[in-house]
C-alpha cells in the first residue's frame, strides 16, 4: 500500500441490515469522523426489500435466544440483550418507521412496504454522517500500521482505523452475500464453523413422491424431527406447502437447519396436528358408514386426504366400520406419523438464512470486537447465528450491528 489510498476512520464492509445499523450507530457515536459503508452490490439492501414477501418482517414481538441456533444460546442472549425489541421499535419510530404487530407476533412497517425500512435506514445513515459507497466489492483486508487496508476488487484501497465486517452469509447469493466475507474473516485469523449450510430452506423429496404431485396444496401440519433411535429433537407447527420438488412453508423452513445439521435424522409429519395416531385410530372406529376418504376430507384438503388413503393402501370409499384393524393402523400412521424421505434441500439460492459462520466465541460479546484481530468488529449473519422465521434474523442484525457500531465509534473517541 505504498501508493494512493483513500482514508476513513471506520470502514464497514457490507451495507445490508447489520452493516447499515452499524453505520448509523458508528456515526452517531463518533460525529465528524469519516465512516464509510462499502457494498459490492449495485443496489444494497436487496434482502431488506425481498424480506417478508416485500413487506419486511423487521422483528418479532417476543424475541429470546430459544428462537436461534448456532453458537451457544447464552452467548446469543447476551448480544440480543444489548438492543431488544422495545429499543428496535423505538429506533424505527425515531427514523420514521412505525411498526405494527400482526397476530403471529411478527412486526411489519405500517406501510406494508419494505422500501420504507430501507429508505429510513439509508436516510438515518446519511444523517449520522456515514457515506455509502457502492458498488465497491472488497477483495481482501490487510492489517497495516494503525489499522487496516481494505482492498477492492477494482480501484484504490481504503485505509481505516477500524473495520466492521458485515458481509452476511450465503443465502440468496445473487443479492451480493456470496460467502466471500468468510474468506476475509479467515485471512484476519478467524475460523469458520466446520459446516456452513442453508437454514430456512425448503426440502426436497424423491421425484415421484406423492407430495410432489400435490404441488400447490397447503395444510396446517406439525413436523417433528427425530433421531434414528426415535428420540424427539425438535418440532414446528404451521402450514406445510406441497411443491413439485418436495415441501416448503414456515414449519419446513424452521425445521430445515435441524434436519441438515446432522445425518440420519428422520422428519415426521402429522397432517392432523390436533390428533395423535392413537386418537385417530380411535376416531376411525367411530366413523361408521362414512368413507374414510370423506372423514379425512373433512379435516384436510380433499386431494391430500385421497392421497393419504392411497399411501395407506386403503380405498378411500371404504366405510369406517369395514376397516380392518391393520387398515386403521395404516391410515392413522400415514395421517399422523408419516416419515418423509427427504433427499436434500433447495440450496442457498432458496434459503433465507445461513447456518454456521464465525463462532461467537471469537468475538467479545459486550462489543462485537474480534478477540483475534483488535479493531475488527463483526455483526449480522456472517456470525454463527441463525434464527427462526418471524423477524428473528433481522433482530440479530439490528442488535449485533448496533453493538458493533457503538464500539467502533467509541474506539475513535
Ligand atoms: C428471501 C429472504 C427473505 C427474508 N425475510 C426475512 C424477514 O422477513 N425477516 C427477517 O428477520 N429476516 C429475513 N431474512 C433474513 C435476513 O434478510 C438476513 O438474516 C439479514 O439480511 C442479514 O443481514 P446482514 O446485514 O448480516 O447480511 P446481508 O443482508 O446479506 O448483507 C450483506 C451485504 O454485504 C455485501 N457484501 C458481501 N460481500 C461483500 C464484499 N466482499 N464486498 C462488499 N460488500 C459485500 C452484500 O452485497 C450485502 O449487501 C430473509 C432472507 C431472505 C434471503
Amino acid at each position: 500500500l505504498n501508493g494512493e489510498a483513500d482514508i476513513a476512520d471506520v470502514a464497514i464492509i457490507g451495507a445490508g441490515a447489520a452493516g447499515l445499523m452499524a453505520a448509523i450507530w458508528t456515526g452517531r457515536t463518533a460525529p465528524g469522523r469519516r465512516i464509510v459503508a462499502l457494498d459490492g452490490a449495485k443496489r444494497p439492501g436487496a434482502k431488506i426489500l425481498v424480506a417478508g414477501g416485500g413487506r419486511c418482517n423487521v422483528t418479532h414481538d417476543v424475541v429470546d435466544e430459544m428462537a436461534y441456533a448456532g453458537s451457544t444460546r447464552p452467548a446469543i442472549r447476551k448480544v440480543l440483550g444489548r438492543f431488544d425489541v422495545a429499543r428496535t421499535v423505538a429506533f424505527f419510530r425515531e427514523i420514521g418507521v412505525e411498526l405494527k404487530r400482526e397476530e403471529t407476533g411478527k412486526l411489519f412497517p405500517v406501510t406494508d412496504d419494505a422500501y420504507t425500512v430501507l429508505e429510513a435506514l439509508l436516510g438515518a445513515a446519511q444523517r449520522a454522517g456515514a457515506e455509502l459507497v457502492h458498488p465497491w466489492r472488497v477483495d481482501r483486508v490487510e492489517r497495516v500500521d494503525g489499522g487496516f487496508a481494505v482492498v477492492p476488487v477494482e480501484g484504490v484501497p481504503m485505509r481505516a482505523r477500524q473495520v466492521i465486517l458485515a458481509t452476511g452469509g450465503m443465502a440468496l447469493p445473487r443479492s451480493g452475500s456470496d460467502g466471500h466475507g468468510y474468506a476475509i474473516a479467515r485471512s484476519l485469523g478467524h475460523s469458520i464453523t466446520e459446516r456452513v449450510f442453508p437454514a430456512l430452506v425448503p426440502l426436497t423429496l424423491p421425484k415421484g413422491h406423492f407430495i410432489c404431485a400435490l404441488s400447490g396444496i397447503a395444510a396446517p401440519a406439525t413436523l417433528e424431527l427425530r433421531e434414528a433411535s426415535g428420540k424427539r429433537i425438535v418440532s414446528f407447527a404451521g402450514p406445510l406447502l406441497c411443491t413439485h420438488f418436495g415441501i416448503s412453508g414456515p414449519a419446513v423452513m424452521d425445521i430445515s437447519r435441524y434436519y441438515l445439521e446432522a445425518p440420519g435424522r428422520v422428519l415426521v409429519v402429522n397432517w392432523l396436528p390436533a390428533m395423535t395416531r392413537e386418537a385417530l385410530d380411535g376416531e376411525l372406529m367411530r366413523v361408521g358408514a362414512r368413507g374414510v376418504g370423506r372423514f379425512l376430507g373433512d379435516r384436510l384438503p380433499e386431494r391430500l386426504a385421497l392421497a393419504l388413503c392411497a399411501e395407506a393402501g386403503v380405498d378411500a370409499g371404504t366405510a369406517g366400520h369395514s376397516l380392518t384393524r391393520e387398515q386403521r393402523r395404516m391410515v392413522a400412521a400415514c395421517a399422523c406419523e408419516m416419515a418423509l424421505p427427504v433427499t436434500g434441500d433447495r440450496g442457498f439460492t432458496f434459503a433465507e438464512a445461513t447456518a454456521g459462520g464465525v463462532p461467537l466465541s471469537e468475538v467479545r460479546l459486550e462489543n462485537m470486537e474480534s478477540r483475534i484481530c483488535p479493531g475488527l468488529h463483526l455483526c449480522g449473519e456472517i456470525l454463527d447465528v441463525d434464527g427462526r422465521i418471524g423477524g428473528y434474523n433481522f433482530q440479530w442484525a439490528w442488535a449485533s450491528g448496533y453493538t458493533a457500531g457503538i464500539s467502533a465509534g467509541s474506539a475513535l473517541n
